[in-house]
């Protein structure tokens, strides 16, 4: 067989898929980060009808290239919250007012079996958004991110996730020298809030794309 790898996985999120639907997210699938680019560009915006965009930092999002397109874009109004290089008072404006946009627009730390995100977030803007305020949410998942359950959401989140990603942020935190979780009390702490999205509500507000490619943290 050509490509085992590949259609072990399209065959896994084939089954992840009605999961995620039947619990009310709405799910599409992209064999790639430039795949799931065009579908979000081509069928879930115009769908949308989406005006007012914004994002939560995602190395998933910026890897499909939908970072690049949408911030240079004249077409929607967009609350860039990547940008560090305005006034830390303006980025944290951004980030409040990014969770009153017609679509947001992150990755997720992990996708359980039964079809529910499990997510950990240090300020909660990326949580805060995806559990309420913003019309619609696009959630772009790689496939490293499917877990069996909840159990291993949170492990794969804390154990490798966080401490990869305060590695990947320079914090100054005991994960950075071990690469485990030590429940640190350090200020730089990743780790503060937690969300489990078991369903979409209303039906259909958060979209989820599903990437056969490994991408993200
Ligand atoms: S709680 Fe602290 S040590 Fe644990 S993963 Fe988060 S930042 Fe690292």
């Amino acid at each position: 067989m050509d490509k085992p790898i590949e259609n072990y996985w399209r065959i896994r999120l084939a089954e992840i898929k009605k999961a995620l639907e039947s619990n009310n997210f709405e799910v599409h699938l992209a064999e790639t980060a430039s795949d799931a680019k065009r579908i979000a560009m081509e069928e879930i915006l115009p769908a949308t009808g989406a005006r007012r965009i914004s994002w939560g930092g995602s190395m998933t999002f910026t890897a499909t290239g939908l970072y690049k397109t949408l911030k240079d874009s004249t077409d929607f109004e967009i609350l860039d919250t990547s940008d560090k290089t305005v006034p830390p008072e303006e980025f944290a404006e951004r980030r409040r007012q990014a969770l009153l946009v017609d679509l947001f627009i992150t990755g997720t730390n992990a996708v359980t079996e039964s079809g529910a995100l499990v997510n950990l977030d240090m300020q909660g803007n990326r949580v805060g958004a995806i559990a309420y305020g913003p019309k619609h949410v696009l959630v772009l998942a790689g496939r490293n991110k499917i877990c069996d359950d909840l159990d291993e959401a949170m492990m794969r989140i804390k154990n490798y996730a966080a401490p990869a990603n305060a590695m990947r942020l320079d914090k100054k935190t005991p994960c950075v020298k071990t690469s485990y979780c030590e429940e640190c009390s350090s200020p730089d702490r990743i780790c503060n809030v937690w969300t489990i999205t078991e369903k979409s509500f209303p039906k259909g507000r958060i979209k989820v794309v599903l990437i056969n490619e490994d991408l993200g943290l």
